[in-house]
């Protein structure tokens, strides 16, 4: 799976590095842990990434951050059966992406907020897990409204630094850990593209788990529409994997700001 750089210039954690392109395809890491403010944005940002990885046998990690108790637009919606059904989901999506194990902090949906005890809990993840690369949320992305997202991306840029010295929360009893790379995705300025176009029918089906999420964030109506509907969210899906992808000169790509100075 790993493409060796043409070029003696290669950076050793990925493959095309040249100045002024984009780099592509990482060097398929042993481990990854993929951290989301919801259950369903992992397979937004890295759904396709995570399953090329898990079948080249890297070991994957979800961690999701927030309980999703306000993924519904029903008011009369009862929020504890929903946070169950979201988790349900989550763990049928990480299931269909090849597997891995997925970990829920349960903060407040739409009150994630940066600080010391979101730092510990991920940077703790981070010491435990100990991955090759982290992937999560680009909090610089400009104009972007939803507050646990920009958060989520805060937090775990954070505890990075975080969990890479040792002086920062010695309580934890875990020996200090740095990943080689971070891969934000919704990039606000792309600079890596992941070749996915053997995984696209994952990453859809793997969105389409999160069945609570149909109507409010994919569009799929309840009533007779429902097929139209299904196929016009994976065409959709498709239409940006293409666009991410040409940036690279992949088919069916998906795009992120890599950061390598961890
Ligand atoms: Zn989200």
């Amino acid at each position: 799976m790993t493409e060796r750089a043409p070029t003696a210039r290669a950076n050793p954690v990925n493959d095309l590095p040249a100045e002024g392109s984009m780099s592509r395809n990482l060097v398929v890491p042993t481990v990854a842990l993929a951290v989301g403010a919801h259950p369903d944005d992992i397979e937004f940002g890295c759904g396709g990434t995570l399953a090329k990885w898990a079948a080249a046998g890297t070991a994957i990690h979800h961690l999701v951050l927030t309980d999703g108790a306000k993924g519904t637009w029903d008011p009369a919606r009862h929020q504890a059966s929903l946070v169950a059904l979201r988790q349900d989901e989550q763990r049928r999506a990480a299931i269909i992406l090849g597997g891995g194990e997925v970990e829920f902090l349960g903060w407040t949906d739409g009150e994630l907020r940066n600080g010391a005890r979101a730092q510990w809990e991920v940077a703790r993840s981070i010491r435990t897990v100990r991955p090759d690369v982290v992937l999560g949320h680009d909090p610089w992305r400009r104009y972007r409204l939803h507050p646990d997202h920009r958060h989520a991306g805060f937090i775990v840029t954070d505890a990075i630094v975080a969990a890479r010295d040792p002086h920062f929360f010695p309580d934890q009893g875990l020996g200090a850990h740095r990943p080689r790379a971070l891969l934000l995705w919704e990039a606000d300025e792309p600079n890596h593209v992941e070749d996915v176009a053997d995984f696209v029918q994952a990453k859809i089906a793997a969105l389409l788990a999160h069945e609570s999420q149909h109507e409010s964030t994919m569009g799929i109506g309840p009533g007779a529409g429902r097929s139209g509907d299904h196929v016009a969210f994976a065409d959709q899906v498709r239409e940006q994997l293409r666009q991410h992808g040409r940036l690279a000169g992949f088919a069916q790509g998906e795009s992120f700001h890599l950061i390598t100075e961890t």
